[in-house]
């Protein structure tokens, strides 16, 4: 794994996969912004602390998922790290229970197996009204972007370079990317048009990018997420139940689904791209039979709906 230099004392771990940044204190001392994967990335990434010397001092999380909290507990352990999160994602990986409120149609039992690592505790809270947030004397600014996960926020270290974590993707990212993730699709484009107005003098992709202007990218993200909830919308043939659309989606999208954790994660996303269509009123949600059905909505019953 290399070290990349950004601007003044922020660097990046550059995992292959994901850019982790980092603020350096002092020569030895760093804050991270988030820290990878388990699975993959944590011996790289104790290498490339060791190596050169570095103390993780705090950790400052975008959001709870998996390839950004998967190391939190075990370098908290390691260098008596604190770990600063906003609120409800740092509630959300505070126990297995609570990730099973996250992960809801998994069972306990799997969670634990998958994501029990994930599991951390959470120092210092940063609050939905809270803008900066002070670690080891260290100011960092917060944009707070719902969406992709449920508090999901975007960082700005003292050197002006914003972490944007994953409100956006890259444009490598978008050539390979199926369905790409968010929690609640709605609230994750409203919070990528509201950056649109960030003026910070670097930025930082997760998956993985460095941009010094971002707007292109805001508007080609955008549009991206929208054309792949148009595909989805496009197969709805009829009434059809989640289960019917996602054989379709498998089937059209060619996902391989070779174990019940992909089906879940596949669900999860579909789901996203579901609901988005209905708060777009592109859907319309029927009981058929005592099942829960989509259906297109008509545009007279848009215009009912509206007036
Ligand atoms: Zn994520």
């Amino acid at each position: 794994m290399d070290i990349l230099k950004v601007k003044g004392n922020t660097y990046c771990i550059d995992t292959g996969m994901t850019y982790i940044p980092f603020y350096k204190i002092n020569d030895e001392e760093i804050i991270m912004l988030d820290t990878g994967w388990k699975k993959g990335e944590r011996e790289g990434i104790d290498e490339v602390l060791e190596s050169n010397n570095f103390k993780v001092r705090a950790i400052l999380n975008s959001h709870a998922h998996t390839d950004h909290i998967g190391n939190n507990t075990h370098l908290k352990n390691k260098y008596n790290a604190i770990i600063a999160m906003s609120a409800y994602e740092a509630i959300i990986c505070s126990s297995d229970v609570n990730l099973k409120v996250y992960y809801g149609s998994q069972t306990l039992t799997e969670i634990r197996k998958h994501y029990g690592h994930m599991v951390c505790k959470t120092d210092v809270i940063i609050d939905e009204d809270q803008n900066e947030v002070s670690l080891c004397g260290v100011n960092f600014g917060i944009i707070h972007t719902p969406g992709h996960s449920p508090a999901n926020i975007c960082i700005i270290t003292p050197d002006d370079v914003a972490y944007m974590g994953d409100t956006l993707i890259s444009y490598e990212v978008m050539e390979g990317a199926k369905m790409p993730y968010a929690y609640i699709l709605s609230e994750d484009m409203k919070s990528k048009a509201k950056i649109y107005d960030l003026k910070c003098s670097k930025y930082i992709v997760a998956h993985k990018g460095m941009y010094d202007d971002i707007k292109k990218l805001i508007d080609d993200n955008i549009d991206f997420y929208e054309s792949r909830a148009m595909r989805i919308y496009e197969v709805i043939d009829g009434t059809m139940t989640m289960e019917d659309i996602m054989k379709v989606v498998i089937k059209k999208f060619n996902i391989r689904i070779q174990d019940t954790y992909k089906y879940y994660f596949i669900e999860r996303m579909l789901k996203s791209y579901v609901d988005y269509l209905y708060e777009i009123k592109k859907l319309k949600l029927i009981m058929e039979n005592g099942f829960l059905k989509y259906t297109k909505m008509t545009a007279n019953a848009v215009i009912d709906m509206t007036f």
